[in-house]
């Protein structure tokens, strides 16, 4: 479904991911756990085009990812950037449209579909995005990522400044658009019981390579991991 394959890349000169592996198979949710500036965020946008591959390839629903960014959203890749990106100048209404046709969806339609989805944005529809709080943010970050209808999600860390009742609800969203839309998701955090929660795998980065691949109940068992992860 989702595969990098011996990825190496960074930012000018500097490498900061080395051969690196990773799949994400239909249905599943993975976690991408690793404390901070271990390279999350950078194989993130490895995976999404955004920055060049020094070497490896990435493939999306079988096929062989092309080199540009608004490519691959088109052949169903979508991701949430850290920091949840959205237009905070433009509405709710209107970050969502853009997003839609971008990828040639019916943006009214789109934005109908995703106000059913979340709730919580309906109120909110014709505000400015930057006036929305962090947690709606991310919510609304989420909502242009789906609005592309991708076929795996990329979120990196979705939970970041979020308050804990919002990450609850938020886990809640991703489990249901994994089950009902059949999205595979692959998810950059430190937040572990979030991990815990939503995904039954996980890979573990360390200094830019992937140091170990586990699964919930090992992860739940492996307090030595988990301190690790949490730098306690
Ligand atoms: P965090 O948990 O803090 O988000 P991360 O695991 O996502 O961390 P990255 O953001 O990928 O880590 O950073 C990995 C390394 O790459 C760090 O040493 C960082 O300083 C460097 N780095 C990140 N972004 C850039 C950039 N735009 N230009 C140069 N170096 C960068
Ligand atoms: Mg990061």
């Amino acid at each position: 479904m989702f595969k990098v394959t011996n990825a190496t890349g960074g930012y000018g000169k500097t490498t900061i991911i080395r051969d690196v592996s990773l799949e994400v198979k239909a249905g599943e949710i993975v976690a991408l756990l690793g404390r901070n500036g271990v390279g999350k965020s950078t194989l993130m946008r490895y995976a999404t085009g955004l920055i060049r591959a020094t070497s490896g390839y990435v493939e999306i629903d079988g096929e062989m990812a092309p080199p540009s960014p608004a490519k691959r959203a088109r052949l169903g890749l979508g991701y949430v950037p850290q920091g949840r990106f959205v237009f905070p100048r433009m509405s709710v209404t209107e970050n969502i449209a853009v997003a839609a046709a971008s990828n040639g969806f019916d943006a009214k339609k789109t934005v109908e579909e995703m106000l059913e989805d979340f709730p919580l944005l309906r109120p909110k529809a014709a505000d400015l995005a930057g006036g929305l709080s962090g947690g709606q943010q991310q919510v609304l970050a989420l909502a242009r990522a789906l609005a592309i209808r991708p076929k795996i999600l990329l979120l990196d860390e979705p939970t970041e400044g979020v308050q804990p009742s919002i990450i609850d609800e938020m886990a809640g969203v991703l489990k249901r658009i994994n089950a009902d839309r059949e999205i595979a998701m692959l998810v950059a955090e430190q937040n572990l019981d979030f991990c815990l929660s939503i995904s039954e795998r996980a890979y573990v980065m360390e200094k830019g390579a992937i140091h170990m691949e586990t699964d919930r109940d090992s992860l739940r068992a492996d307090k030595e991991l988990q301190q690790e992860l949490l730098g306690v």
